[in-house]
């Protein structure tokens, strides 16, 4: 699902008041050069071969000691002295060094994934939050930003400035420096239950699959298998040493002689029951059951909430976000089921015509046992799109510099590639050369088309290697400066990462359509990193509501099933042709080809997350299984037997940052299909609509809330017809 695009950097601000009194005393700022701490916020281009583990410690040190002198400064402010810079604004920028010091550590223990950058890591993340509540100027400081956010002069200041106002005093009460000494203890202990629990939630899902076994010694119950399952159960028997070649048997489990191809191939009900069983098992073993788990974490969840003064967990994260309340955020995904309603009840039909069919019976409900088994018997789904099909026509540069052309054409940007190099420690950089992290990396600079501004610069990172880390992700890796006058300031920076297998020699480099669609993603998600400015720096990023982040990613990803964008970039790697229009046809047509299980499945299990956390009092204590059939009733797929709830394994929720939030999936593709039926109506690569898609999101980070940004792209308020059309029943 989700990925990592940055590391909240907000969480590293709140723990600013909590850092430790320095015993030694701290350097001048101006001491703090780019030549003595590279780790710190210096020039754009960092020089990554300076950046050694021990540095990181040095710098971190040096930023520590530096954000004690600046929050020993504004605990001396006072009513009559106080002004936003030096209150609200300085407390956010009191550990710039200490955030640029993580930021760029974490992006090399990610990047690179050595044993030495991993030890870094650790040490870092323990310096920086060892020393908890006894901080030097926490109460005091807590006092003067309370003060500053009430005083009259606030009511002065540009909108945007009181934004960050509001946003702070919020900040600072979840934080929970408003809190009683005893209420902060008491906060601490709540959260370090909840993160202890999470992880044991965690590794009970993860350890389940591995606990379930089933033993079969009559063959006749496993009829119809095929041969090699059948040797591979039976080697696994053996392995485990509940047979021999006299008496043979034949093991099933959930890893390497899996229980799936007994619900595809065995004629047996009675085993396939059995194992269905199985597969649904996760989290409902007796020495791995998540249900008291469960009810613990929303219990302290709960007492978290109401301990900063909210009516429930929901509340207190949606308080930060475009919904403003856990109510409105079920609101909408009820709206959303309710509107779905009609196409689910008609795919559901139409399943049980095709089951009844495959069985011989009139079928009102199936046994989930049966269905992937009727599944295999029953015609292949007709004309089937292969998307491989397609791939000669991805090779890799050219989507790339197509995506750039294409993205430069509509947001009148210009795309300029610098040229890069890798160095060792102690090596000089080449004049005119930008340094990498590893040989290859690109950079490029992003400029206003019409002025010529420079607004940021972006590392392009595509191909896997030892090391790094999994999937594709953009981090920012240096928020850009306001200018003065309010227009652009200084440049962003930031990398965009991805793991495609590297060129090989003699062999096309051929993207497949789910990299192309992750290119695209990711790179919605740097142009908002690039794009942001605002009076303040804090504004200048894209550090949006949470319910927003994802939406410019979402809605980029679409340009994937436009044939005018695909004739931008997409052309046979050896013949250069471009895409023939009937298979960007066909292409266009598989979109949504059955896609609303998975759309109702995230509407039920965001449902569920946000009625626990809300309704908590009314459920809790209850079986989670009984709740959860409860509360989904009336969209449950008619299943003669329904498998155990959800969630029981939403380590998303209930482990993961997710908790009621997993409606901000539906959500963001929601405003992005919505922003996206304007460009289809003026046209893809429209540079005007384009122009105020730049406008009206990228460009405002998060000096304005995000709901009034899609209204004003939108010209109205976002409506969820163009999302329920993809999931149309067709
Ligand atoms: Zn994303």
């Amino acid at each position: 699902m989700m990925k990592l695009h940055h590391i909240a950097l907000s969480t590293l601000a709140a723990l600013l008041p909590l850092l430790p009194a320095q015993e030694q005393a701290a350097p001048p700022a101006a001491q703090l050069s780019a030549q003595a701490h590279p780790f710190h916020r210096t020039d754009l281009y960092p020089a990554w071969s300076r950046m050694t583990p021990q540095q990181a410690l040095t710098d971190l040190r040096a930023a520590i000691a530096q954000a004690n002198d600046r929050l020993a400064a504004i605990s001396a402010v006072t009513p009559e002295t106080a002004t936003f810079e030096n209150t609200i604004l300085a407390w956010y920028e009191a550990g710039e060094n200490l955030k640029q010091t993580m930021n760029y550590a974490y992006h090399l223990y990610i990047v690179l994934g050595k044993k030495d950058m991993q030890h870094m890591m650790d040490t870092l993340m323990q310096e920086s939050t060892n020393h908890s509540a006894e901080g030097l100027h926490a109460p005091r400081i807590a006092q003067v930003l309370q003060q500053a956010g009430n005083a009259p002069w606030v009511q002065q200041l540009s909108p945007e400035k009181q934004r960050f106002v509001q946003q702070t005093l919020r900040q600072l009460r979840d934080s929970g420096l408003t809190l009683t000494p005893e209420q902060q203890v008491r906060k601490a202990q709540i959260e370090q239950e909840i993160s202890r629990l999470g992880f044991r939630f965690s590794q009970y899902v993860k350890m389940s699959p591995q606990v379930w076994e089933l033993i079969i010694t009559d063959p006749a119950e496993l009829d119809g298998m095929p041969e090699r399952w059948m040797q591979n159960a039976a080697a696994a028997a053996r392995h485990r040493g509940v047979a021999t070649d006299e008496q043979p048997a034949w093991l099933i489990n959930l890893t390497n002689s899996p229980a799936s191809a007994v619900l595809r191939y065995c004629n047996v009900a009675e085993t396939r029951r059995k194992c269905w069983r199985g597969t649904t098992s996760a989290g409902t073993a007796r020495t791995l059951d998540t249900e008291p788990l469960i009810h613990r974490i929303l219990e302290l969840r709960h007492e978290l909430a109401t301990l900063l003064g909210y009516d429930n967990f929901a509340d207190k994260e949606a308080a930060h976000r475009m919904m403003g309340t856990g109510q409105r955020a079920l609101a909408f995904v009820d709206d959303m089921l309710a509107k779905t309603k009609p196409a689910w009840d008609a795919y559901i039909a139409a399943e049980l015509r095709r089951y009844s069919k495959a069985s011989g019976k009139q079928l009102t409900a199936v046994a989930p046992w049966d269905t992937a088994y009727l599944d295999h018997h029953l015609p292949p789904a007709r004309n089937k799109f292969n998307v491989k099909t397609i791939t000669p026509y991805l090779q890799t540069d050219n989507v790339v510099n197509g995506l750039l052309n294409m993205w430069a054409g509509i947001l009148s940007l210009r795309f300029e590639e610098l040229p890069t190099v890798c160095l060792n420690p102690g090596e000089p950089c080449p004049d005119g050369k930008i340094e990498v992290w590893y040989p290859g990396v690109r950079c490029f600079a992003v400029k206003d088309a019409a002025t010529g501004t420079h607004v940021g610069s972006f590392y392009l990172d595509l191909y896997t290697r030892p090391g790094k880390r999994g999937q594709a992700w953009c981090l920012p890796l240096r928020d850009g400066n306001p200018a003065p006058d309010g227009g652009v300031g200084e440049p962003h920076l930031a990398a965009l990462m991805a793991n495609i297998a590297p060129p090989m020699p003699g062999k096309p480099q051929l993207l497949s359509h789910s990299e192309l669609y992750m290119l695209h993603h990711e790179f919605g998600h740097m142009m908002h990193m690039m794009l942001g400015h605002g009076e303040i720096r804090p504004h200048c990023t894209a550090e949006v509501e949470r319910d927003f982040v994802e939406m410019p990613s979402h809605l980029q990803e679409s340009w994937i099933w436009e044939p005018a964008a695909l004739a931008t970039f997409a052309r046979h790697y050896q013949t250069g042709e471009p895409m023939p229009a009937e298979l960007m046809a066909q292409l266009t047509a598989s979109r949504g080809s059955n896609p609303i299980e998975m759309h109702m499945r995230m509407l039920l299990c965001s449902k569920l997350d946000l009625e626990m956390h809300i309704n908590y009092e009314k459920y809790k204590g209850r079986p989670i299984d009984e709740v959860a059939s409860e509360i989904l009733a009336p969209w449950l797929f008619p299943y003669t037997e329904q498998p155990p709830t959800e969630l029981r394994t939403l380590t998303y929720t209930m482990a993961e940052g997710y908790a009621a939030c997993l409606y901000t999936y539906k959500w963001c593709e929601m405003l992005a299909a919505d922003a996206m039926s304007r460009f289809k109506k003026e046209g893809v690569l429209n540079p005007a609509t384009g122009a105020d898609y730049r406008r009206s999101i990228l460009e405002r980070g998060s000096s304005v809330p995000a709901m009034q940004q899609i209204r004003d792209f939108l010209g109205r308020d976002p409506q969820p017809d163009a999302l329920l059309e993809l999931y149309r029943p067709r």
